[in-house]
């Protein structure tokens, strides 16, 4: 096994970690993120045989060169379970070919119906195993709470990778005022014994507020350890989120080969639709492995902040407000995981630590000339308007009988203005049903204005899904998992009040349970 250690961004962390130090760790003491201190990398012949390969499978090998400290055939298990049924594809992470220069990576067959589901799939497994190991060494070590904020998609991966895993318990807290009624379905009927769910009174800030703070109050954490528990995140920065994501890329390559829309060793530009930053990423570490992407197309909705400091090396958060949007899963000002991208262009902590306090500080920092050049030479980006993002679900849909979501008819529009001439693979975040109510707009009232029609307005989330499939008819299919949850018991109707007291109080009333 290669042995890769990792290092973080801002070089305040003394040790050279492990691939399972840093799932348990999450973040760096000082706040940096953990990197690989070298990436491996693939060579072609070894790419395009993935194909021969089962998606676990591929997850395995590509686990292998990043040195990962889980024993390999424990690793191919794992994999076994978080690639499997569990999905509605065979092929997991399937590569349609919808034009001839435009292909579709569809990440959203997991049980959730977004891309979350590919890492949160995994990491709970790796993590719930990395515990494990440390316990069989003789370590003594606390059991882990995880307690997440969400404005929707995360916080049902997270339950559903989480969900009955050893040695971790999941709260999740959503904004009884910022989740659709289908969101909302999703999480307060989700199974397993060692989950809760709490809708708080109030939109995301309040709720991801509350939550930041439970996490630095120190009397709370001690009761908690009293009880022999640890609070964790989980969230995107850790690695163990990102190395899942990388795999996708490298296994879409060999599959856009196999099927004849690359030739083998040929360029490929990726058009990914961003928020944090995470996916984005773990294509640029792909392309380091040696997949042959040219340019990596970082695609905005209207909070385009992101996309404006990939165009002027400028990244600025003051006087920026946040936009609502039809794509709210990218929706978001500061992108953590630019970090690791700017560590990676730079290899350098301390410029790194520089930057990332003069944002904290004064809210913007600029890079460097030649950090620029580099950022330049592998990235472009674009954005796209809320009115723009519907149409263009609307003409795909009509021109190719394929039907996007919000935040991939963001992607496709900006791969469609900044593609050159190798082919563009496009990566489809979350399937279109998740997003109903405005593909729903998309497709039927834009011509006649901004606002559901009367018929439309009284359905609830799972009729308007039915309502669209008939539209198309049947071409496109409400999943499963989305079409039962009006049959499934709420079991987490609980609402509490915003604010730290309300979101602890909760957390140790469900201890109780
Ligand atoms: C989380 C999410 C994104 C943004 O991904 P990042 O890794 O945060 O850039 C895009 N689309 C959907 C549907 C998501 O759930």
């Amino acid at each position: 096994m290669a042995s890769i250690s990792y290092r973080d961004t801002r070089g305040l962390d003394p040790m050279p970690r492990t691939f399972t130090d840093t799932v348990i760790k999450g973040i760096a003491p000082g706040g940096g993120l953990y990197v690989p201190e070298r990436v491996p990398v693939m060579p072609l012949g070894d790419i395009l045989g993935l194909r021969r390969l089962s998606y676990a499978e591929r997850a395995a090998r590509i686990y292998s060169l990043f040195g990962v400290d889980v024993h390999p055939e424990q690793v191919s298990a794992l994999m076994e379970s978080a690639y499997g049924e569990n999905f509605d594809h065979p092929g997991i992470a399937p590569v349609v070919e919808v034009t001839a220069d435009m292909h579709v990576l569809e990440l959203w067959h997991g049980p959730t119906s977004a891309f979350k589901d590919m890492a949160l799939q995994c990491m709970p497994l790796l993590f719930s195993e990395a515990i494990s190991m440390r316990l069989a060494a003789g370590e003594k070590l606390d059991d882990y709470l995880v307690l997440v904020a969400t404005s929707g998609d995360t916080g049902k991966a997270a339950l559903e990778g989480f969900a009955d895993r050893a040695h971790t318990g999941i709260v999740v807290f959503y904004p009884a005022d910022g989740v659709s009624e289908l969101q909302r379905k999703q999480m307060v009927t989700q199974r397993g014994d060692n989950v809760g769910v709490f809708g708080v009174r109030g939109n995301f800030d309040d709720c991801q507020n509350a939550v930041k703070a439970a996490f630095a109050d120190e009397t709370f954490n001690s009761r908690l350890h009293e009880r022999g528990l640890r609070l964790s995140s989980a969230n995107s920065i850790n690695w163990g989120r990102l190395l899942p994501q990388i795999v996708y890329y490298v296994s879409a390559y060999a599959d856009m080969v196999a099927q004849g829309g690359v030739a083998p060793g040929h360029d490929i530009d990726v058009c990914v639709p961003t928020g944090n930053f995470g996916n984005i990423l773990a294509g640029f570490y792909a392309r380091k492995m040696g997949v042959p992407i040219g340019r990596l197309l970082c695609a905005s909705n209207e909070n385009n902040v992101l996309t404006d400091f990939i165009a002027t090396g400028v990244y600025d958060i003051r006087s920026r407000t946040f936009v609502t949007t039809p794509s709210p899963s990218m929706d978001i000002l500061i992108s953590s995981n630019l970090e690791r991208l700017l560590f990676e262009l730079t290899r350098d902590p301390e410029t790194v630590r520089g930057w990332m306090s003069e944002l904290e500080r004064d809210g913007h920092f600029q890079v460097d000339r030649e950090t620029f050049a580099a950022l330049r030479e592998v990235i472009l980006g674009d954005w796209v308007s809320n009115e723009e993002s519907l149409e263009v679900i609307e003409r795909v849909w009509s021109e190719e009988r394929y039907l996007l979501d919000p935040h991939t008819a963001v992607a496709w529009e900006v791969a469609e203005r900044l593609r050159a001439d190798d082919p563009v693979l496009v990566v489809s975040t979350a399937h279109w049903a998740k997003f109903g109510a405005d593909v729903y707009k998309a497709l039927n009232c834009l011509r006649h204005g901004d606002v559901l029609p009367a018929d439309a307005a009284d359905l609830s989330g799972v009729e308007l899904l039915a309502k669209v499939a008939e539209m198309t008819s049947g071409a496109a299919a409400v999943p499963r998992a989305l079409a039962e949850l009006d049959q499934l018991p709420e079991r987490f109707p609980a609402v509490v009040d915003a604010g730290r007291d309300g979101v602890e109080r909760a957390v140790l009333e469900w201890l109780d349970r």
